[in-house]
């Protein structure tokens, strides 16, 4: 069962004696009570039964509780010091082992204690065993507890006796008012909240321990639809509360839009179409859009972000569009550039690696206005950059970035907004915010999206143009590698180029670079006739340049390159993709880096170089990678072989507000929730608008904050 997903609280000042405990409750996020009350089992323990020890784990390894008095208590040294301690009852004996223990349980063991002791008891060839037993001392006749034993998440430091103490006080301490009518519940067919906390800390003799482990009892469907309806209320609050503010329309799809459309040399795709009149009307309202484009690597999301901001500049207005690496807003910059510097649009450039004099030149230009398209890294989120207008925000491949880069982009606050006159100045001009648009190619299942990110639309590129052949891809064993290189040979014979990715090493960075240019160094070998080139994060910036510029020219053959060139990169007459140690990479990665090639109209292939064995894991995923080239179709794969709370990772932190619900098996509550909650929202008479304040303060206290994303 997964563990509770809470946010830690932030580090506490040392604390005295007293308050540590607190300190550590609130490490688990347990502030107040009903955080307490809230904080369920994991799981339960039976208790209930004591068997003999002779029968204990007859069956092989179960769990068993066992009672008996200590017949020997023991430090050995061999093979590694641990505490061993004999119990005895009338048919057989144990030896319990403690690898880990404290000098005072040698005394709290002592000869002729009697102690029960649950854990997997075997029986090997020196009698029934058992390690790090759970076990308590006991009088002999000691009543049995006649209820399934809760087991919390604790942090370190906190014993469950200490947890129960405090969540029965808890308990004891709170009001139980439902938040729902007996209405709502019996429209819901929804256990009564009370019962439901009660039953799961104390399940009864006669529950179905089954449905409590797999969570499926009503008691946990009544937790999962009110941790949903929390978050459900919060999310379309959120989205209220967005529509309040202020930001500028631009409604204005003139002469540029017009030109840059007719300059293409292509015709959008309908899915393209779609999106772009999607995201035109969200630019016409003058609350700020937050939209999130998805689309799968190589669908054409460039040209639609390029024809939002053709909008935005149509309509008098700034528009920036940020890159989460100096390669890809290179490249976005040359190409929209390309396209629309023809047009008369002024185009500014601005990454960390400007010289100091370029980038004041560039700065200068974003803040008087002359600079209509802004393109870059996160140097764009600096505070020296001031924008003259500001209407419309990109952020690609936006997953790259952190909560607090977006924010701080978005936060951009416009300098002076003095046009027009009268009505403007009416409005509260602080409080205007631009457009966001963010795009990303690791697409996230729509019912995960719609979950898990904060108030968001999205809008998704389901096509990819006309023309492409699909890629083949391959999993060749690392002794195969003179194949592989035989057929990058063969390649470049054929007029095309090849990629060489290096493997991945988290650990090391310096391991990493060592490796590529060990790599590098292989290929030049082993193709004399070749031009090879090199790219990996340390280079300079002038110098990883130079390097994509030959390629890009076709004047270099093959790039060996780490994951640096994992985003973004274009490049259509490259053909050929070798990802080495293809195993030790994640299933997105996987899909980005495969989605640099199969660009053009030639037939693509992928190797994925690994060693053997495989794990299991990575052999779903090369498995996975082998089966389908459809990005969605792989992020479904990848969420069911992570989970949602590994799949969205440091992504997102609005995952930390599930803890109880499981997407994977309660979408059918997820729906249930969002459509109580539109409804209590919809219809806001005093009865249900305190349903909806008391419900958030119970479940969300003062947590509505990783909302704001
Ligand atoms: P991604 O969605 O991965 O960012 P890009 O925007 O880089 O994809 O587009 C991939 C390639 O497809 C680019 O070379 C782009 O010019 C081209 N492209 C985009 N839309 C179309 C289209 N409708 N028809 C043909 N080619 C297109
Ligand atoms: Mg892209």
């Amino acid at each position: 069962m997964p563990a509770p997903k809470r946010k830690p609280a932030a580090a506490a000042p040392p604390a005295p004696v007293a308050n540590t405990r607190a300190s550590k409750l609130e490490k688990l996020g347990l502030r107040t009570d009903i955080d307490l009350v809230l904080h369920l089992p994991l799981r339960y323990e039976d208790e209930t039964e004591v068997v003999a020890i002779q029968q204990a784990g007859m069956m092989g390894a179960s769990v068993a509780q066992v009672e008996g008095v200590v017949t020997a208590c023991d430090i050995q040294y061999r093979p590694r010091r641990q505490l061993v301690v004999t119990i005895a009852d009338d048919s057989g004996q144990l030896v319990m082992r403690f690898l880990n223990f404290y000098g005072s349980q040698t005394k709290q063991l002592a000869v002729g204690t009697r102690v029960r002791a649950r854990g997997e008891i075997r029986h090997g060839f020196f009698g029934a065993e058992v390690v790090h037993p759970n076990y308590k001392v006991v009088l002999e006749g000691a009543p049995l507890p006649d209820v399934l034993t809760p087991v919390y998440p604790a942090g370190e430091g906190l014993s469950q006796i200490f947890l129960r103490k405090a969540i029965a006080d808890a308990m004891h301490n709170i009001e139980w008012r439902d938040t729902l009518s007996p209405a709502q519940l019996a429209a819901q067919q929804l256990m009564p909240f009370e019962n439901a906390v009660r039953l799961l800390h104390n399940p009864p003799p006669e529950v179905d321990e089954h449905a409590l482990e797999d969570r499926s009892h009503p008691a946990w469907v009544r937790m999962k639809f009110d941790e949903l309806l929390a978050q459900q209320l919060s999310l379309k609050r959120a989205q209220v509360a967005r529509r309040a503010k202020n930001a500028r329309a631009l409604p204005v799809i003139g002469k540029l839009s017009a030109a840059f459309l007719n300059t293409l040399p292509f015709t959008l795709t309908k899915a393209q179409q779609r999106v772009v009149a999607e995201i035109s009307a969200d630019l016409h309202a003058s609350f700020p859009m937050q939209r999130l484009l998805q689309g799968d690597v190589g669908s054409g999301k460039t040209v639609v972000a390029a024809l939002a901001a053709a909008q935005a500049i149509d309509s008098g207005y700034q528009a920036v569009l940020m890159a989460p690496t100096e390669i890809l807003a290179d490249q976005h910059f040359r190409k929209i550039a390309a396209w629309m510097e023809p047009l008369g649009v002024r185009v500014a450039w601005l990454t960390g690696s400007l010289k100091k004099k370029e980038k004041l030149a560039a700065l200068a230009m974003i803040e008087s206005g002359e600079a209509q398209l802004v393109i870059g890294t996160h140097a764009l989120i600096q505070d020296s950059v001031q924008f003259a207008k500001l209407g419309l925000v990109i952020v690609d491949e936006q997953h790259r970035f952190g909560v607090g880069q977006r924010l701080a982009l978005r936060n951009k606050t416009m300098k002076t907004v003095s046009e027009n006159g009268g009505n403007e100045a009416a409005q509260n001009t602080a409080a205007v915010v631009p457009h966001q648009l963010m795009m990303s190619a690791t697409p996230i299942p729509r019912t995960l999206a719609m979950t898990y990110y904060a108030d968001l639309e999205i809008s998704v590129i389901d096509e990819l143009p006309p023309g492409r052949t699909p890629i083949v891809t391959r999993a060749v064993d690392q002794s195969r590698r003179d194949e592989v290189i035989a057929r990058v040979h063969a390649a470049v014979q054929d007029g095309r180029q090849a990629y060489w990715v290096c493997p991945l090493i988290e650990e090391s960075e310096a391991l990493q670079l060592q490796t590529a240019t060990e790599t590098y160094a292989m290929l030049v070998e082993a193709l004399p006739d070749l031009r090879i080139g090199l790219v990996h994060g340390r280079l300079k910036q002038a110098e990883k340049q130079e390097v994509m510029d030959a390629f890009s020219a076709g004047a270099c053959h093959v790039l060996v390159a780490t994951t640096v060139i994992e985003v973004g990169v274009d490049v259509p007459n490259a053909s050929l993709m070798v990802i080495e140690h293809a195993e030790r990479f994640g299933l997105s990665q996987l899909h980005q880096l495969r989605g640099r090639v199969g660009r053009g109209s030639a037939a693509s292939v992928c190797l994925l170089l690994y060693q053997s064995p495989l794990g299991y894991i990575a052999k779903q995923r090369l498995m996975t990678m082998r089966e389908t080239t459809d990005g969605f179709e792989i992020a479904r794969r990848d969420l069911e072989i992570r989970g949602p709370g590994e799949f969205l990772g440091a992504r997102q932190s609005g995952q930390a507000m599930l803890r109880f619900a499981d997407l994977a098996t309660d979408q059918w509550l997820v729906d249930r929730a969002r459509d109580l909650a539109h409804t209590l929202l919809q219809d806001p008479t005093p009865a249900n608008q305190a349903t909806v304040s008391t419900h958030l303060a119970r479940w969300l206290g003062g947590r509505e904050d990783f909302l704001k994303v």
